[in-house]
């Protein structure tokens, strides 16, 4: 085994390469810290490092396929000491699972060469964009230019109840979206046809609905997402401290709102960093909550999405349990 090369990153005589990887482990941790799980890529490649065998090869001998081949998508994290050893030892690409990361990321592309006419990703987008939502534009997000001329947006999906896995042209040509079981490469990974970029350092806005309904595999049910929700795992005490937080921001009035949803968002971050509750079933809870104020125009879903994700962080440094 020859010993794992080390990058310093504020070394003096560091070199452009030793810059680059710096910047993907810190990058990394970065992704991690918004929940969002990571994987390494082969260095100059789209392809997860590992596992280095397809699940049909899986013989076990992997340690991570003791108990059964396991894929990028499980092995992705958001533990930053698994990080930092990872990026330490090579200088990886960045993949983030978009599943467990909670993410549904829009690509578009661009038409290849030598193609007549054809209209690009981004052009077929704005049309859907003005036939579905009457905007101009897609809410303002996490986005990123690919090296081929292509963009990445990072909408969230914890506030459904609904898995979207990847799609391929559903939405129009020269448009793919990847969820639960697809990945995006991310900046600043570097293949040979170019760098993966940032080009607006926003928190990745909430998937609009029209776009959950366009993407959701199935005809929607009759009955409406909330009432899909298991309840019936929850205790006695926890459901009783989510109709309460809930009721505690129904009911909130003018000038109480914002701080009525920050306190039951800390309070159920404490229930989630516990393990007593999950994320998407806090979220639900609370944007439901919420409703009137967003209909009256109090907030918009997002800032009220936002106010949320600053509650939870705030809790999350308190981890309760619920009995
Ligand atoms: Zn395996």
């Amino acid at each position: 085994m020859s010993t794992p090369t080390r990058w310093t990153s504020t070394h003096a005589g560091s070199t452009a390469a030793e810059h680059h990887h710096g910047a993907l482990l810190a990058t990394a941790l970065e992704y991690a810290a918004r929940g969002w799980h990571v994987f390494p890529l082969i260095p100059g490649s789209k392809r997860p490092a590992t596992p280095r065998h397809a699940a049909t090869d899986c013989d076990g001998s992997d340690p991570w396929c003791r108990g059964g081949h396991t894929g990028w998508e499980q092995r992705a994290t958001t533990d930053p000491d698994r990080i930092t050893r990872a990026w330490t030892t090579a200088p990886y690409g960045v993949g983030i699972a978009c599943g467990p990361s909670g993410l549904l990321v829009i690509d578009t592309d661009t038409p290849k060469p030598g193609a007549t006419a054809a209209a690009s990703g981004e052009e077929t987008l704005a049309s859907l964009v003005a036939a579905h939502d009457g905007a101009a534009s897609l809410p303002e997000t996490w986005t990123v230019a690919t090296p081929s001329g292509g963009v990445h947006r990072y909408y969230t999906t914890e506030h459904l109840t609904t898995t979207l896995g990847n799609t391929a042209g559903r939405l129009g040509a020269l448009i793919d979206t990847r969820g639960t079981g697809g990945y995006v490469v991310a900046p600043p990974t570097t293949t040979p046809a170019g760098r993966y970029d940032g080009t607006a350092d926003a928190e990745a806005a909430p998937l609009p609905a029209w776009l959950v309904q366009q993407l959701t595999p199935r005809p929607a049910a009759p009955s409406s997402p909330r009432e899909l929700r298991p309840v019936t795992h929850r205790s006695a005490y926890l459901r009783a401290v989510l109709t309460k937080e809930a009721a505690h921001v129904s009911e909130a009035t003018e000038g109480g709102r914002n701080h009525a949803l920050f306190a039951a968002a800390c309070c159920l971050g404490e229930l989630i960093a516990g393990g007593s509750l999950t994320d998407s079933d806090a979220t639900a809870t609370l944007l439901d909550a919420c409703a009137g104020h967003i209909a009256n125009g109090a907030f918009t879903e997002a800032e009220a999405w936002a106010t949320v994700r600053s509650g939870f962080r705030r809790g999350a440094s308190k981890p309760r349990t619920a009995a």
